[in-house]
């Protein structure tokens, strides 16, 4: 690899960085993706909740999708607190999927689209002692075309919310097949003139661009698809951006320092390219991609400049419908119906 000539190295190949290399590489340019994680296929997804779940009692002891164990976080309660370590086998680690893919490998998909209000929240709410709410310097219409892309290029099944913002075309897949919570749940919430509606997944609801309809398996969310159902960046946009014959994917290849010049520009980095996704044999390396045209897309530099990074926790709980589900239901796939009727506003 040492030497090798390309136009741009994209540095993790989850959500964000799997779209930028393929919109990279079908533009023409030479891409190099790496990811610190593995490069899992469908015959790695074991339906074993005990050995195949995101989730921490995974008995390997270690998250599926990564981290390893040695890997820490700070964490601190409050701002008052001290920060304290904590290892990526405590529940207080971010959910995080470090493979490639990124964290739509084990996600539940849920896709919403930002309402045209939360681009312009201080000018509707003005300013919130404390926090730092900013109206966005884009709009809604701005983005739409962006969003219907992903949403195309990806494989959006659903509908749009009642209290969603507006759309120019529908989301390219029907839902998915209402359930058994959903055949008791739709009735009963339009009795009470709710508005129950199927949520935008990134879930195939029937064949869609070569892979096929999602089989409704019980291991969704914290899990690998066994079937490439779900529309992670590591099925659709990676493999695109393959196709190319232009991006070159580059998995376990932990990288742990760009280096600048003088003038603070990116000129170099180094890299450990891992053996094992537990750690094992690790390899140094350090070197410059020859040619290769150094751009940031920094989002954590942005934040980290404005003095943003870590401050704050969007964590968002939501009630369920449990007792709807009975012993005969074995789905774990409870996110393909839901209601919304209220948007944040107080203003009507
Ligand atoms: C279980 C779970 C459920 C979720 N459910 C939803 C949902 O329903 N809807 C929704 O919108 N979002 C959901 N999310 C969140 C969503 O997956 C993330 O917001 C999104 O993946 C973030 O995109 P990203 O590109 O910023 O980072 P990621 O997708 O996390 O990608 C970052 C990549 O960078 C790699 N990487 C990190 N450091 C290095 C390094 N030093 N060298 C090389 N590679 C590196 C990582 O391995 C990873 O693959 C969920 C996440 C999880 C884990
Ligand atoms: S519920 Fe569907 S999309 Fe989710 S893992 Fe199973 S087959 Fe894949």
């Amino acid at each position: 690899m040492s030497g090798a000539s390309v136009d741009a190295i994209v540095i993790g190949a989850g959500a964000g960085g799997g779209i930028v290399a393929a919109e990279l590489a079908q533009a023409g340019l030479r891409v190099a993706l790496l990811d610190r994680g593995r490069n899992f296929t469908v015959a790695d997804a074991d339906d074993n909740e005990l050995t195949g779940s995101h989730a921490l009692y995974n008995q390997t002891g270690v998250q599926r999708f990564g981290p390893d164990a040695t890997e820490f976080q700070t964490f601190r309660g409050d701002p008052g607190t001290p920060a304290s370590k904590v290892y990526a086998d405590d529940y207080r680690f971010s959910l995080v999927g470090w493979c490639v893919g990124g964290g739509t490998v084990s996600y539940q998909g849920l896709s919403w689209r930002f309402h045209q209000k939360t681009f312009r929240l201080k000018s509707l709410y003005g300013s919130i002692p404390g926090s730092t709410v900013e109206d966005w310097p884009i709009t809604y219409d701005d983005l739409e075309p962006y969003y219907e892309k992903a949403e195309y290029e990806l494989g959006i099944c659903g509908e749009a919310s009642p209290v969603g913002p507006q759309r120019r075309k529908p989301y390219p897949m029907r839902p998915l097949d209402d359930d058994r919570e959903a055949q008791l749940l739709f009735p009963a919430a339009r009795r009470l003139g709710w508005k129950p509606f199927h949520p935008p997944l990134a879930v195939t609801s029937e064949e869609y661009r070569g892979r096929p309809g999602c089989i409704r398996c019980s291991y969704c969310i914290g899990y690998l698809c066994e079937v490439e159902a779900k529309s992670s960046t590591a099925v659709t946009v990676i493999p695109q951006a393959l196709k190319t014959g232009l991006c070159t994917l580059h998995a376990q290849a932990v990288v742990r320092e760009i280096t600048v010049d003088g003038r603070g520009r990116p000129n170099g980095w180094s890299m450990i390219r891992r053996q094992s996704p537990k750690g094992g044999t690790a390899e140094n390396f350090s070197e410059s991609w020859e040619g290769t045209r150094w751009k940031a897309f920094s989002a954590i530099r942005i934040t980290n400049v404005a003095r943003q990074a870590g401050r704050f926790w969007d964590f968002r709980a939501r009630p369920d419908w449990d007792a709807l589900r009975g012993s005969r239901s074995r789905s774990t796939f409870n996110r393909a119906h839901d209601i919304n009727d209220l948007f944040i506003t107080n203003d009507g």
